[in-house]
Parts: C-alpha cells; structure tokens; sequence
C-alpha cells in the first residue's frame, strides 16, 4: 500500500502538473469507488480549475475553484497517471512491458518535452507506462487542453469523493486521522503524547494507527523501530519518553530520506521525474529477513506483529 512518502511523491507530482488546469470532461466505470451524483459532478467538477493538490494521511485533497474537493485514496493498488495530450506528445504511446521496464532500470526521464510530461505514481506496474486507459482505469479526468489523469485501480479498494471544500475536514475518513508527522507543529513531545494514547498497544500497532498519527504504514514502522532499537511488539507502556523521542528522530528521518529518494517500493515505480523509486535499496531490515543486521551482523528475521509481516533484528532490537 501506497505509505506517506508514496502519497506525497503523487502530490508533489501532480501539484507541478494539474494545478491551473480546467476539467472539461470525467469519466468512470466504477459507482462505488466513486458514488458521486451526475448532478454534482456536471455542476462542480466539469469546467473547474484545480487550485491545489494537498496530502492529508495517505488520501490526496484536490481543490477546485468551485468550492469542491476531490479527495483520493489510493488504498492497495490505486494509482495516478498524468498523461500529457498526445498529440504534443509522441512518447506517451503504447510501450512493452519489456521496454518499460528497461526504462525504469536506466531511470531514463519520460519526459516528452519542456513542459509535456507523463507522470504516474502509486502503486507500481505496468500502467504508470503503458497505454491508458487500460483494464485497471476506474476514473479518467480530461483537462481542456486534452490531457488526462488516469485513476486506475486494480484491487478496487481506493475511491474518488467529490465534495464541498467545506465539508473536507469533516469527512469521516479525514475527521478520525491523527497530526501529519512531517508538519512543522508535530514535535516530539507531541508524539510522545499521541503514543500514550495507545500505551497498552504493542508498538508497531500504534504507530499503524492512523488516529494515532497520519501516514505511517508497514515499511516505516518497521524501518523507524530497528532505527530506535525498539522491538514492534513491546507495549507503549514499556517504552520510556526518551526512547519514544528517539523514534520520533527516526520516524521523521525515514520518511524525509523516502520523499528525497521519491517513495519506495520493491517492484518497478516510476515518480515525477519517470524515475524509479529506490528508497528500499536504503531500507535497512524491510524486506531483508535472512540477511545480516548492517549494525550488528545478526540476521534479520520476519515474523508477524499487529497481523502484518514484521521485519527484526533480534540483537538490536532484543
Ligand atoms: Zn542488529
């Protein structure tokens, strides 16, 4: 699933790309991950600029100049995929998987020129490249200047909310999410706070919550807990404040170290710049089970905490 640093690599993608332009047309297959009336959409989303494109959590907040939102949740499998019109564009044609995936190891930029590029990012395959749409596509948005954002979705867990501007922070979804680690009022002591909500959770449990904080998920709880040397499964209780802070330290520091290396994944990914992401190739126990601490030279071991797969080193973390 798409964590903070995925999302934000979306919205800092589409921020540069869609902000300023005019929706002139939207289509969908997909009632439920989309359960807006026609009403609402001729009347608030065709013909509207986009204003802004926020993160909150993992959902994105578009704003228009209507007065309405599109809020995003990309869930497992959702995605977004920028496509420039494609008659300015001879590059955002159909490519081979093949071909695609030689682009993604070179990291050779997608784009098509100065100021026409293809951009896609979520969860990563195939379609970030191919042509869309494709049998994953739910919601397609065509700007006036024909181009287009593709939702695709394979798993269809995500959805596309439009709703009034006003009425964001009140959507339930929004309204249960914890403080954004990454926001400048979110100090240590905050966190701390916010971890002692949780105090008879085990660790890892707490930090997944997103009413506890927004954002966090699997690699990063798993990366910030060896960071600390904490191990997932102590309760919070257990934990002292200066032990606390220390993984507010590393908490912050992996998901910073993530947004620079354009999020993570350990499939092919392709971000703003049509570059794959490759934060993981930094991620020091995630997906490394069997392998040597980088600390200690232990080996890492996986096993199963809060129902998910659980990344330890069993000295450091002991
Ligand atoms: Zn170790």
């Amino acid at each position: 699933m798409p964590e903070l640093p995925e999302v934000e690599t979306v919205k800092r993608g589409l921020e540069r790309l869609i902000v300023g332009r005019t929706v002139a047309d939207v289509s969908h297959d997909w009632p439920k991950g989309f359960p807006n009336s026609s009403n609402d959409v001729d009347a608030f989303l065709i013909g509207a600029r986009v204003e802004s494109v926020q993160r909150r959590g993992k959902a994105l907040v578009i704003t228009l100049s209507t007065e309405y939102s599109i809020l995003i949740h990309l869930k497992m499998t959702g995605q977004l995929v920028f496509v420039p019109n494609e008659q300015h564009s001879s590059k955002s044609k159909v490519e081979t998987p093949k071909l695609a995936a030689d682009r993604q190891r070179s990291t050779i930029s997608l784009h098509t020129s100065p100021d026409e590029v293809r951009f896609g990012a979520g969860h990563p395959n195939e379609s970030l490249v191919g042509h869309l749409p494709d049998k994953s596509t739910r919601v397609v948005f065509e700007f006036v200047d024909g181009s287009h954002l593709y939702f695709n979705d394979q798993r269809k867990f995500g959805w596309v909310k439009l709703l009034p501007s006003y009425a964001v922070q009140d959507d339930p979804f929004i309204k249960k999410l914890g403080p954004e680690p990454l926001d400048t009022s979110f100090v240590n002591t905050i966190f701390v706070q916010r971890m002692r909500t949780a105090n008879k959770r085990m660790i890892k449990a707490a930090l997944l919550d997103q009413s506890v904080l927004a954002g966090v998920g699997n690699i990063y709880a798993d990366e910030s807990l060896w960071a600390a040397r904490i191990h997932p499964t102590e309760r919070v209780s257990a934990v002292s404040d200066d032990r606390l802070r220390v993984l507010y330290t590393e908490l912050i520091r992996v998901l910073k170290l993530s947004i620079e290396h354009g999020g993570s994944t350990d499939k092919t990914y392709v971000n703003a710049e049509g570059e794959s992401g490759s934060y993981t190739s930094f991620a020091q126990v995630f997906r490394r089970e069997g392998l040597p601490c980088t600390r200690c030279g232990s080996t890492i071991e996986k096993s199963k905490v809060a129902g998910r797969g659980t990344h330890t080193c069993p000295q450091c973390q002991a």
